[in-house]
């Protein structure tokens, strides 16, 4: 007998691990990693490079019919390309990480990007982190988490993932993106971040990977399974 395949969601603050948890379930289930943020990263990178002025709804809309996105999992490592270059590294720099949330904001990017999210989606198998998944991609996802963790644990993880990768960004400067971005998706009008009335809250400030994985993938199989 074929298992039954379900959609997971997972939401939460900016930089609690959300990817990380992600893609340690999609690899142990066997299903698709799907990171919405990089999409929302490279929809604000082309229009960084291409000085889109945001409050400017014609142009905005222009640029989005220019952004071509595709993406694919590599062994375990989510790719992202925007019109046929990788952009996957260079979309966590500071400067994208500055902008992404104005442009989120804008509901005529949401709508080009939460379209192609809903497709993905459509057979199952599909584990998804963001912040609206939960509450307008996959409303109706078997599992749904809501991720958080302390300011100053996410911003030591933020900034030594990006010393890692050669990007060194001052601490500040790392802690002050994490708020900022949380204050301006938190608050937005389209599709702004909560948890989902059936949401599993799951605070991991004081647990590590694999503790987290355990009891999530627990979770996960309990909904399989019945
Ligand atoms: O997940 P990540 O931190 O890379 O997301 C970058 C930004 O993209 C978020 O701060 C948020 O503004 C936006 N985002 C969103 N909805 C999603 C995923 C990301 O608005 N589903």
């Amino acid at each position: 007998m074929t298992q039954k395949r379900i959609n997971i969601a997972i939401d939460g603050h900016s930089s609690c691990g959300k990817s990380t948890l992600a893609k340690q379930l999609a690899a142990a289930l066997g299903y698709l990693y799907i990171d919405s943020g990089a999409m929302y990263r490279a929809v604000c990178l082309y229009f960084l490079q291409n000085d889109i002025n945001l409050s400017d709804k014609k142009q905005v809309s222009m640029a989005l019919d220019q952004v071509n996105i595709s993406m694919e999992n590599n062994e375990g490592t989510f790719l992202i390309q925007l019109n046929g270059k990788d952009v996957t590294n260079r979309i966590i720099r500071l400067d994208v990480s500055s902008k992404v949330s104005e442009v989120a904001a804008l509901s005529i990017v949401r709508r080009k990007l939460v379209e192609i999210q809903k497709q993905q989606g459509i057979h199952k198998g599909v584990v998804m982190d963001g912040r609206d998944i939960g509450t307008v991609v996959y409303p109706s996802a078997e599992l749904k988490l809501f991720v958080t963790a302390e300011i100053e644990v996410r911003t030591q993880r933020r900034f030594i993932e990006l010393k890692e990768k050669n990007m060194e960004t001052p601490y500040d400067a790392v802690r002050q993106n994490l708020m900022h971005r949380d204050h301006i998706d938190s608050t937005r009008e389209d599709s702004p971040l909560k948890q989902a009335e059936d949401a599993i809250l799951l605070d991991n400030s004081f647990m590590n990977r694999e503790e987290q994985l355990f009891l999530c993938l627990k979770l996960a199989k309990e909904r399989i399974l019945g």
